[in-house]
């Protein structure tokens, strides 16, 4: 097996971090996880990692969290199950560089729970094992160095970044013909965006503003960016420090308060800003998240505009985390059916659909994380460089995938609604030499809506 983390491992550290997950994050949902698998394999297929080898399957990825909670919550694991072997309290060194490396063979993407029968969350379980990771201290530097920028808003700091959100702004105020509203109390829309979108497809973000610019919408945009991809920590298992983050955010919302935040985003992010945050910080919010796609359905269907069809095959990729995690299926349907009559589906589509292999930013694409790296003045170490390789030979394995279903229904576009899918698209299109194009949907809708008497 190859070990993506090569950092060392203090074992001290980890027997604490085992405790403190494992105690304060066990309840009914995760002991059910624990309690009801019967070993069916049904889980290995769906899985984005199971071509990288059949270790990742997620039943067994998910087995340490098992043993280790059963070890401490159970007859079972407390008696029999250690004079067995069948349950750990503690982890050995080859058994935790194990666990580091199946944290990072999970984008959390939810395709295991969609097929198991007993509709067991294994990106859960893991999720657990990350945290156990993060508190360990077993951690890609690269991530850690992100996410510390981030929780003490220090990316502002620098010169670059500034540049970058700043550039955004200006080149929206000249596509809408006019200042845009930075910060504004009260409006009917914030539209939503973090650095990382506005690094890797700002066209997406300045097309938006400019159909809500289109539509006479009251909108806003912010006039600092609340995190890198905030929160970070969701995705590396620092359950704290995305606290800190989602009390930035949510305080910001607040204080704007607008009626719906908009984001062109579909990844991790969509879930956790729309529901996870208010569960988290136990807040009743006075506003609605929305993805673009939400938004533009329900528009249409009022009649606030029309779409000029396009003569292509298109498709649709859904997100993992705005299909099955966010629950995001027929509004994008709503527009692809209006946008071509040559609208065909992939053969695994809404909750079924296949993982990109990024999982919506759980592990996004290593030239991104170079790219945003290189902008803080972090230079990679040998454990990130090995880190980001593996990460490749992922996309590919999980790309071949993707690509073969494209294939199979030969779209000239293929449209999505989050920056991960789109860049890990496109990198397994380049790859294997694909016919197709992939888009962020709002990128082909901008020119083709029609505002009535426009
Ligand atoms: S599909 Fe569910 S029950 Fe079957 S092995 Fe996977 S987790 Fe266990
Ligand atoms: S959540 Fe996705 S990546 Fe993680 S184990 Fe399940 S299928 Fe695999």
């Amino acid at each position: 097996m190859s070990t993506t983390i090569t950092q060392q491992i203090d074992l001290e550290k980890l027997k604490q971090a085992i405790d403190e997950v494992v105690y304060t994050q066990i309840d009914s949902t995760i002991l059910y996880y624990v309690q009801s698998c019967v070993n069916c394999k049904a889980c290995e297929a769906g899985c984005p990692f199971s071509a990288d080898g059949l270790e990742y399957s997620p039943v067994n990825k998910a087995e340490i969290t098992r043993q280790l909670v059963r070890a401490r919550f159970t007859v079972w694991g407390m008696t029999i199950g250690r004079v067995i072997g069948g349950a750990k309290k503690y982890l050995k060194l080859d058994e935790a560089q194990t666990l580091a490396d199946y944290v990072w063979h999970c984008t959390d993407c939810g395709s295991c729970m969609f097929v198991c029968p007993m509709a067991i969350d294994s990106g859960a379980l893991i999720e657990l094992m990350k945290q156990i990771s993060f508190k360990a201290g077993i951690i890609p530097k690269v991530y850690k160095e992100l996410e510390d920028l981030e929780v003490s808003e220090k990316y502002w700091d620098i010169k670059e970044i500034q540049d970058i959100w700043n550039g955004l702004i200006n080149k929206i105020g000249e596509t809408i013909g006019k200042s845009v509203q930075l910060d504004k109390k009260n409006s009917e829309i914030l539209l939503y965006s973090s650095l990382y979108e506005a690094l890797v497809y700002p066209d997406v973000i300045i097309k938006t503003a400019k159909i809500l610019d289109m539509l006479g919408k009251d909108w806003t945009f912010m006039s600092k960016p609340l995190g890198i991809r905030p929160p970070i920590g969701i995705v590396i298992g620092d359950s704290e420090g995305s606290v800190e983050v989602m009390k930035r955010i949510y305080e910001y919302f607040k204080e704007i308060n607008p009626k719906y935040v908009i984001m062109t985003s579909g990844g991790y992010d969509y879930p956790t800003l729309r529901y996870r945050m208010h569960e988290i910080l136990k807040v009743k919010p006075n506003y609605e998240v929305a993805h673009i796609t939400e938004a533009l359905a329900k528009w249409y269907e009022e009649g606030e505009f029309e779409i000029e069809q396009l003569d292509e095959v298109i498709t649709w990729h859904d997100p993992c985390q705005l299909s099955k995690r966010g629950g995001v299926i027929e509004p994008p349907r709503v527009l692809l059916k209006a946008l071509s009559k040559k609208f065909k589906e992939l053969p695994n589509h809404g909750v079924n659909t296949l993982c990109c292999s990024g999982g919506g930013g759980s592990c996004s694409l290593p030239s991104t994380i170079e790219n945003l790296a290189k902008m803080i003045g972090y230079t990679l170490d040998e454990s990130d460089k090995k880190f980001l390789e593996d990460r490749v030979k992922s996309l590919k394995n999980a790309g071949k995938k993707k690509i073969e279903e494209i294939n199979k229904i030969k779209p000239q576009k293929v449209l999505t609604g989050c920056p991960v899918c789109k860049e890990s698209i496109g990198f397994s299109i380049d790859y294997y030499k694909a016919d197709s194009k992939v888009y962020h949907i709002v990128e082909i809708l901008a020119d083709r809506i029609k505002v009535k008497g426009k």
